[in-house]
């Protein structure tokens, strides 16, 4: 893991730090660890979200993901693209008579049935 190696080199430094006494550099070091903090952060969400990605084998299609079977075939409900690629979560789909909707962002796409003229009448 190379963040351990950078934090094992950072004490070292801070260690020669401590014994120059100099404060400027001092606050260097300190600004320097916490920046490897929030890299070493990053990194691990970077990692969580690739780690997602592979759980799943997404086609957008019609603005709509779906999770391909091994075999090559759809799931039944597609996932929200929105979430997906926005956020990076798999929200499926609610399946309604014309649209599919998102529970979590209220995305809304047409499942492709054509609503009788009927439908609009309050
Ligand atoms: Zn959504």
């Amino acid at each position: 893991m190379p963040f351990k190696k950078i934090a094992d080199n950072i004490k070292t430094i801070q260690e020669i730090a401590e014994k120059t006494q100099n404060l400027e550099f001092k606050k260097a070091i300190l600004a320097l660890e916490k920046q490897i903090f929030e890299l070493e952060k990053e990194n691990f969400e970077l990692k969580q979200a690739l780690s997602k990605q592979q759980e799943f084998n997404m086609q957008l299609k019609d603005n709509l993901c779906w999770n391909l079977k091994e075999d090559g075939s759809k799931e039944e409900v597609p996932y929200c693209s929105t979430c997906w690629y926005d956020k990076n979560k798999a929200i499926p789909m609610h399946v309604g008579e014309y649209y599919y909707t998102c529970k979590v962002c209220k995305n809304k796409i047409s499942n492709g049935k054509e609503i009788p003229a009927t439908k609009f009448i309050i």
